[in-house]
């Protein structure tokens, strides 16, 4: 990069959001960069790395078009089919939601979504740390970006979103995640209890490996996430398992606005992720195709980035809303105790259960 590059479409963050928005945008013709503070894309791997099936993601956004091409991958690159999700309360108690999805790599995914943002023509840039917005100019550690417009896809903690004015995520859940080896059935465990307070810990079964995590909620948890982790690891027997990765969740639903002036934030910057399951990446992706989009009509003189916020809102604001809400429901009534969460889960029962899972209204 030189000591100042210009460019029409500066993305960062490398994660899905930010591919999906940088491929979009050069499609549209806009001359884009897209920066990444990491030296490798998608390393290392902090994600379940579960995938709802593309009919499952529309019955959650029933208005979103196209998603066939949204999430087409090499088959190859689908570690495992899943055929449901079993959540198990705090007694063992097991209930089966059929829900069909597939496990992948995320390390391979996010370099394969980086790779056709790439194909279409943006420029990626490793090793670059967005640091702020000074006078419409991007600051990061390899100089300076003019931009027109700039996408903040970098993540639950975003910069971009500070930079820009917008609310960043309040009240973020810690979560780990590691991998392990051995034979697993095909449907990705939830486990609900003190092994995971106000959230989950879960098995996610990949080709011969499975994905193990825990996420917890600050309000609810007493000790650090990692104390959980080792507790769910010695509970289950996990013999070896990898180098333990962690992250933070957005847990509140989208935040406010997700527009100021010329920047926009998109994926897990705008919290564009399901409360009740901490799942982000075909929200980030969806998110992704229309700042994308957007951004490359906008500098073309043809739309404007609040097409952007009216765009994204129509098709996911309800659902996330609701899960948002149901969420706050879990957090008052089902994760008081052990007790509470048998005694909800039990009440429930699984027709509600699979409409919480899909964002839908528990009642009536
Ligand atoms: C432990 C865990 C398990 C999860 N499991 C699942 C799951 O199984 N399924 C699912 O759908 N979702 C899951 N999620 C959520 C999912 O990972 C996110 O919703 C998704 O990654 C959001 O994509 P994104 O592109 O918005 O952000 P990210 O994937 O976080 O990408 C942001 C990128 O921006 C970069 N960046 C950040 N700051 C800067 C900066 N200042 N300068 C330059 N680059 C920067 C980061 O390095 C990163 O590469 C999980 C999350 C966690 C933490």
């Amino acid at each position: 990069m030189t000591e100042k590059t210009k460019v029409d479409v500066l993305v960062v963050g490398s994660g899905p959001a930010g591919s999906t928005a940088a491929k979009y945008a050069a499609m549209s013709g806009a001359n884009v960069m897209m920066i990444e503070r990491r030296p490798e894309v998608g390393v290392p791997v902090r994600c379940g790395e579960y995938m709802p099936a593309d009919s499952e993601v529309v019955n959650m956004f029933p208005t979103l078009k196209d998603e066939e091409s949204l999430y087409r991958i090499p088959a190859s690159m689908k570690c495992r089919e899943t055929e449901g999700i079993m959540l198990v309360d705090p007694k063992g108690r097991e209930t089966l939601l059929e829900m069909p999805g597939y496990t992948i790599d995320r390390d391979l995914y996010d370099q394969y979504l980086a790779k056709c943002a790439m194909d279409e023509g943006a420029e990626l840039v490793m090793n670059c740390a967005f640091h702020g917005i000074e006078n419409g100019v991007a600051k990061t550690s390899q100089g300076d970006i003019e931009y027109k417009v700039i996408i903040g896809a970098d993540g639950p903690g975003s910069r971009v979103a500070r930079n820009l004015g917008l609310q960043r995520n309040r009240n973020p859940y810690p979560a780990v995640t590691a991998q392990v080896e051995g034979d697993f059935e095909p449907y990705l465990y939830m486990f609900f209890g003190d092994i995971a307070p106000g959230a989950y810990s879960w098995i996610i079964p990949k080709d011969g490996r499975a994905n193990i995590g825990v996420g917890c909620s600050p309000r609810f948890a007493k000790e650090n996430v990692s104390v959980y982790m080792d507790k769910f690891v010695e509970k289950r027997g996990f013999k070896d398992h990898s180098r333990i990765e962690g992250k933070y969740v957005p847990s509140e639903g989208p935040i406010p606005r997700t527009v100021s002036g010329n920047g926009l934030v998109v994926g897990d910057a705008a919290g564009q992720v399901i409360s009740v399951n901490g799942g982000g990446i075909p929200l980030a992706m969806i998110g992704g195709r229309i700042a994308g989009n957007v951004a490359g009509a906008t500098v073309k003189g043809q739309a404007t980035l609040d097409d952007y916020e009216r765009e994204w809102r129509s098709i996911m604001e309800k659902p996330l809303k609701t899960a948002a809400f149901n969420k706050k429901l879990a957090d008052t009534f089902g994760f008081r105790s052990e007790w509470s969460t048998c005694f909800c889960m039990r009440m429930l029962g699984k027709r509600r259960l699979n409409n919480l899972i899909r964002c839908k209204s528990l009642f009536p």
